[in-house]
């Protein structure tokens, strides 16, 4: 699909087309850019002003930023984080639908009127056992086990709202027509809700959609993307209770089933495709030893790069289920999507459009100190000691070739449901693990405020080529058309799943007192590793 597709988009591109030259990196060199409208001097007045407020706004950008990292909050359970945000979205004056899709943490806010209608998200939640004392360069927790910002999903947002406040002030006053919405990927870590903003018709009326995700340069890319998609799988077993010494014979373990299972998925995974990925946790593995454990669960992630390989998975995973029932001979109960994430791909026009203004805004200047905070934290987590990206790519990243999986993310729906692109910004340290504390460090320093800030321009700056200019936003609904040509969107969760709200109750239940101590206070204190008192950077001696 990606050959022909690619053909297609020659054709689209006013551009003359090149054969296509194989790349390192498993990357094509990409065909010449697409003859998207350019900026006349009034576009480029009205940009350099968004971008010049956008720096204005920093402090408030950096106090967003900070108070989102203090709040450490899990997917579903992001209840303060979305009460400070939806608050500061209605003050300056959006209207915030509250409650969306059935997730009480997830919102839809809109201001504005008349096409576009722009949407412009980010993921909000953090990572298991991720907090960290920001600016320190290795393990030291706030809170021991807690959660925390350890991908640095605290920025995304923020971002957005300082871009949108910007462009918001040029609309009112230019009078230009056009909506803007912003919305949160809730529980992204769980995948848990951007099928469901999509069941429930929240990006229906939407033309372009901008998602920003944070990442280690400036930088953009269009058509399938790295990495995969997944469905995440709970499967529940049913036996009998017995004494575990006593008379065993009398019971069915359930667990037996949880763990038969396992052994069999891992020895089928030799025989899986090489790009697959695939995990699990027991999340139920019974009550105590001498009772033989009547119920138990296991939770799977199935990822692979395509829709049908997803699928294929999931079957095969069922499969293994069912026989690992029939061995423990108890009960295989009906399975529970916890999650899903279609494979991701970005609109070319508009990530062309948004690379311009990459290359435009440029890297944020690291002093010394950013720079010293990085190579600690690399030097600490083993890796190479390269410091803080400090260049903009040269060129617009193509479609992936030769995909060996990795990571996902559920704006994967929504990118076959409208014209989507990610907009990654430099607020976090090259050459981490991830979903880990280190990752959290940078989240509440300058490195991640200038790199919010520096998003946030090109934000700004992209969503003015879409209010000013009506031919981009058609070129991206033709890319559009040709994308969805051949693969058509069937939503990995199924009719009777609902979002699983309920997911990290108890985690926060337990920690959410002792975080409450650390949350950050910007009427008393400049920023957050103020308050902490944490001297910037804190590197071992
Ligand atoms: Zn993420």
């Amino acid at each position: 699909m990606n050959r022909r597709l690619l053909g297609v988009l020659a054709l689209l591109a006013a551009a003359a087309t090149a054969p296509l030259a194989q790349g390192r990196g498993g990357q094509a060199a990409p065909p010449p850019p697409m003859n998207i409208p350019k900026d006349d001097a009034r576009i480029g007045k009205l940009k350099t002003e968004a971008v010049a407020d956008v720096e204005a706004m920093k402090e408030h950008t950096q106090q967003m930023v900070d108070s989102i990292f203090s709040f450490g909050e899990l997917g579903f359970q992001e209840n303060e984080t979305h009460r400070y945000v939806v608050d500061i979205l209605k003050k300056n004056g959006f209207t915030v639908e509250e409650g969306v899709a059935g997730v009480p943490t997830a919102f839809m806010a809109t201001w504005g009127s008349g096409k576009p209608v722009i949407a412009l998200g980010s993921d909000i939640d953090g990572i298991p056992q991720a907090s960290q004392k920001p600016g320190v360069a290795y393990h030291d927790p706030l809170v021991e086990g807690a959660p925390g910002h350890g991908e640095g999903h605290n920025s995304g947002v923020p971002l957005n709202i300082t871009a949108a406040l910007a462009v918001k002030k040029i609309m009112e006053r230019e009078k230009l027509p056009g909506t803007l919405r912003i919305w949160p990927g809730t529980a992204e870590e769980l995948v848990g809700t951007k099928a469901y903003f999509i069941r429930a018709g929240l990006f229906k009326d939407v033309d372009v959609a901008i998602f920003t995700h944070v990442g280690t340069d400036l930088g953009v890319s269009w058509g399938e993307a790295g990495g995969t998609g997944l469905v995440s799988v709970e499967y529940s077993f049913r036996g009998e209770t017995a004494h575990s010494a006593g008379a065993p014979w009398r019971g069915r373990s359930a667990l037996d089933a949880v763990e038969l299972m396992n052994i069999g998925w891992n020895y089928r995974r030799e025989h899986l495709p090489l790009e697959h990925r695939s995990h699990y946790v027991v999340t139920n593995g019974g009550d105590q030893p001498n009772v033989v454990p009547r119920t138990a669960s296991v939770w799977y992630y199935f990822r692979q790069t395509t829709y049908p390989g997803i699928k294929g998975l999931w079957e095969t995973g069922d499969a293994i289920a069912k026989g690992a029932a029939q061995m423990a001979g108890v009960e295989l109960l009906p399975t529970r999507v916890l999650g899903s994430a279609w494979p991701r791909h970005f609109n070319r026009p508009v990530a062309e459009a948004a690379f311009l203004n990459i290359r435009e805004v440029g890297m944020p200047e690291w002093s010394d100190a950013d720079q010293t905070l990085a190579k600690a934290v690399q030097k600490e987590l083993g890796g190479r000691e390269q410091g803080l990206s400090t260049r903009v790519p040269q060129q617009l990243t193509g479609p992936v070739r030769d995909n060996r999986g990795g990571g996902s993310d559920d704006i994967g729906d929504i990118s076959w449901n409208v014209p989507t692109i990610t907009l990654r910004y430099p607020a976090n340290i090259p050459g981490l693990p991830g979903h880990n504390w280190s990752s959290a460090i940078a989240m509440a320093t300058p490195i991640a405020h200038k790199g919010t800030t520096a998003g946030a321009k090109v934000q700004a700056m992209t969503i003015i080529d879409l209010l000013t200019k009506p031919e981009l936003v058609k070129m991206a609904a033709e890319y559009f058309k040709e994308q969805t040509r051949t693969q058509k969107y069937e939503p990995l969760i199924r009719p009777q799943d609902t979002p699983a709200i309920e997911l990290n109750t108890g985690i926060m239940e337990k920690y959410r007192p002792e975080m409450r101590k650390y949350y950050y206070d910007p009427t008393k204190y400049k920023t957050y590793l103020d308050q902490l008192g944490i001297k910037y950077p804190t590197v071992k001696k």
